[in-house]
């Protein structure tokens, strides 16, 4: 299957995603970036709801009466680019160099998210007869901070609408080490904790009138470390344990500290569960004397899609475009899928590369860019070709 040929001009999608990173949309901010797509989206025929809760803006977008409907989720904000200084480029400032297109949110996500809205253009200019597939857009203004108001706002109101989606396409980067090579079908849980360890105060000289809660807690928490928490099944990867934040001490050389504050994170499949980590590391604690206070907290919980015509025909897309077969996988952090897939009848999770997310100087390959928006594309004429058949 040969996407039609159009006379856009070449790389319509890194010149959109450049307009995009020059909006330096740091949620709660938007610097533009939703009014940008929303502009788009009109010229383009869909129908455009803004969606603001809280200042937040989000955009559902929508185009076609007949035929399933097939959403691309995408988010319009980026994390914070740090300290300035530290990029080769001024991070809200895209250049192309050698190849690479470089700015904050090149990879996460405005730079599949401008291959997703190139590649519905592109289907679009296509067609020459009524539409076979609804088109959606769910554009989250709010996807990279903890408290979500963006993806989830977008699904209640798509409720209040009565608005059902068949096929959901999310945008996130999932390519591991080459661009196709893997395709997230759904994604492990993840459980917060926060421990306090109790111990006593006093002079570095005189230990035995004090409790050193670090070296009470070392080697409690190397175990916690090393410990197989879940084996994992077929469908998710075993369990992983990080200790994430970590504090003691009063700044002084010779205090043998009063408390030491842990934070811990844990990836876990359906296998494991937050009262089991929370029995575990109370059982772990309690043997080894401590005394503490202990908090955990689950902020998502794992899930895994259905997997029937969205999902192989996202593995042929991608065969098409980049000759190699992609794995499914869990693995990995978190995304907003985890909202949508309650909603809608199948799911897939596909994207560039993300080793340079979150990082300084993120950066895309303009060639996957380009190749992305081919993989969109040729999804959604087989979604439309088999809407018809
Ligand atoms: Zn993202």
């Amino acid at each position: 299957m040969s996407p039609c040929s159009v006379t856009e001009p070449p790389h319509a999608a890194v010149e959109l995603a450049m307009d995009l990173i020059r909006c330096p949309s740091v949620a709660p901010v938007d610097g533009g970036a939703q009014l940008y797509l929303r502009e788009r989206f009109s010229k383009n025929g869909f129908d455009v709801h803004p969606v603001d809760v809280d200042g937040i803006m989000n955009t559902w977008a929508r185009i076609g009466d007949h035929g399933p409907l097939v959403v691309f989720a995408v988010h319009s904000d980026v994390v914070p680019s740090g300290d300035v200084g530290d990029w080769t480029n001024p991070p809200f400032d895209p250049c192309v160099r050698d190849g690479m297109l470089f700015g904050r949110g090149a990879a996460d996500m405005k730079g599949p998210l401008s291959a997703a809205v190139v590649a519905v253009e592109r289907f679009l200019a296509c067609q020459n007869r009524t539409l076979p597939v609804r088109i959606g857009f769910l554009v989250a203004g709010d996807e990279e901070p903890v408290q979500n108001h963006g993806t989830q706002d977008l699904i209640r109101f798509l409720k209040s609408r009565g608005e059902s989606l068949d096929y959901c396409i999310v945008t996130e980067p999932t390519s591991v080490s080459v661009f196709g090579d893997t395709v997230k079908v759904g994604r492990r849980g993840s459980i917060n904790g926060f421990l306090s360890v109790q111990g006593k105060q006093g002079h570095a000289a005189y230990p035995e009138f004090a409790r050193n809660p670090v070296h009470q807690s070392m080697r409690i928490l190397h175990a916690m470390t090393e410990r197989l928490w879940d084996e994992g099944d077929s469908n998710f990867p075993p369990a992983g344990f990080q200790i994430t934040n970590m504090h003691s001490g009063t700044g002084a050389a010779n205090v043998i500290p009063a408390r030491l504050e842990v934070q811990f994170n844990v990836r876990h499949g359906p296998g494991l569960t937050l009262e089991q980590v929370d029995g575990k590391v109370r059982e772990l604690l309690d043997m080894a004397g401590l005394q503490y206070k202990l908090e955990c907290v689950s902020d998502a919980l794992p899930f895994r899609v259905k997997q029937g015509q969205l999902t192989q025909i996202c593995i042929e897309s991608i065969e098409e475009v980049v000759g190699m077969q992609p794995q499914l996988s869990t693995g990995g952090g978190t995304s907003d899928a985890r909202f949508v897939a309650p909603h809608c009848r199948e799911l897939v999770e596909f994207g560039l590369v993300g080793d340079t997310s979150h990082h300084v100087d993120e950066r895309v390959a303009v060639d996957e860019l380009v190749q992305l928006t081919e993989v969109y594309q040729g999804m959604l004429s087989r979604i439309s070709i088999a809407g018809e058949g």
